[in-house]
């Protein structure tokens, strides 16, 4: 291909990542990005083998690539302005508290794979805002993945990409996570939202149309899960889980009913029972979501997202009163479909279906109102459904 023809096409974090592997290690390296995500609703569901519903957003990590030959692999983050060097036959599970652990754990994880990995220069950059929630670490884990892979001349179905990527977050980074972020980020499709069984990882694409948006607004506070007495969820969930495991026999909270919950109400914590609850409703509306966007009914859509919102605040006890706000702004503005908080909790974004020729003033409006209630400045992303990485690289946007 004329190089002039694909440079035209590049965005400019593609460009600058090329210009940076060229200058500093002298070869011109080979493109790779993933994209951020943001989920559309299913909050907390995919460590119980539940149903999610994200989708592939813009932002991008881009990752360079090209091969040396003495074993070393060297991964360089214009992000941080910092690089890291290590020796892959002798790469062991160290995780050094480093943004380097994300990239050294996909090596590792490939390693444990059988995957034979040899030496490479990598340059990395994202625009994904970092630690806000729109999962930045599963676009470098798979952008990195992707591009040793191409350099091993390896191909791997969406499962297995997913899989790996997420034991290096989970194994070697030592960050507790499901398999969506890797899953959507690897194999989302533009205009598409995906429904995702986490248990099988059977999915579904679905249409989201041209007459919205979706805008991600981050409330900019996190507040801490392990000091703020918020207690520890997922000990929560397992113990009413526990519960009716042995009076139901289901393995997993996706299996129960809500009815079967109620039965064993005395049996558990009430907390326990709160938690579950919103996790066998959260279920059901991300199946009701699905119907509503094969419907083409986005008025029952933003409802369900509506009554996400209020399970994650009252039932999961996960929200907080700058993202209650938020979703309350939101909600006042012409043309919002639905919001919720979106993300782990206790802070962190909310995500808004906008009706696409209201999106500019919702998005100033919801900024100067949030504001004015709690003094903080809100960032705000418009998004639409984004490819994939594999969808990128098999349409060879970077090369
Ligand atoms: P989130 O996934 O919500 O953005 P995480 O804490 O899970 O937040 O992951 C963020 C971390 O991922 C960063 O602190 C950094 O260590 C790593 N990371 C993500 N993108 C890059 C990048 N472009 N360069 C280097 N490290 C990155
Ligand atoms: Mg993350």
């Amino acid at each position: 291909m004329n190089p002039s023809f694909s440079v035209q096409y590049m965005t400019a974090v593609e460009g600058k990542v090329r210009a940076a592997h060229m200058e500093r290690f002298g070869v011109a390296g080979t493109l790779f990005s993933a994209p951020a995500r943001v989920n559309l609703i299913g909050e907390h569901t995919d460590y119980t083998g539940g149903l999610v519903m994200p989708m592939a957003i813009e932002f991008r990590t881009v990752a360079a690539i090209s091969a040396r030959n003495d074993g070393q692999a060297t991964f360089y983050s214009a992000n941080y302005g910092e690089s890291r060097s290590l020796d892959i036959a002798s790469l062991e599970r160290a995780p050094q508290g480093h943004w380097s652990d994300y990239a050294a754990g996909v090596v590792w994880s490939l390693k444990q794979e059988g995957i034979s990995v040899s030496g490479f220069d990598m340059s990395l950059e994202g625009d994904v805002p970092l630690g806000a929630g729109l999962s930045s670490s599963a676009s470098i884990e798979v952008a990195v993945a992707l591009a040793i892979l191409s350099l091993s001349d390896v191909t791997l179905p969406l499962e297995t990409v997913a899989t790996l990527c997420r034991r290096a977050e989970n194994q070697y980074v030592g960050a507790k996570s499901g398999i969506m972020d890797q899953f959507i980020v690897a194999g989302g499709v533009e205009h598409r939202a995906m429904m995702l069984d986490t248990r099988s990882l059977a999915y579904d694409l679905l249409p989201l149309p041209e007459e919205i948006r979706v805008v991600i607004a981050n409330s900019m506070v996190r507040h801490s899960v392990a000091t703020g007495g918020y207690g520890n969820r997922r000990d929560e969930v397992e113990e009413g889980q526990a519960v009716l495991r042995k009076v139901f026999g289901r393995e997993m909270l996706r299996d129960a009913s809500l009815e079967e919950l109620e039965e064993c109400r005395e049996k558990m914590p009430v907390e326990s029972y709160l938690r579950c609850r919103h996790i066998i409703s959260e279920n059901g509306r991300v199946l009701e979501a699905r119907e509503a966007l094969h419907a083409g009914d986005l008025k029952r859509f933003g409802a369900l997202m509506v009554a996400a919102h209020a399970s994650m605040r009252d039932d999961f006890a996960a929200s907080c009163p700058e993202v209650d706000t938020l979703v309350e702004i939101a909600l006042r503005q012409e043309g919002c479909i639905g919001a919720r908080i979106t993300g782990g909790g206790f802070g962190g974004c909310t995500v808004n279906v906008v009706r696409t020729q209201d999106t500019e003033r919702f998005v100033a409006q919801v900024k100067s109102e949030y504001e004015k209630a709690t003094g903080i400045k809100a960032d705000c992303f418009v998004s639409s459904p984004s490819d994939g990485a594999l969808a990128l690289a098999a349409k060879g946007e970077a090369k």
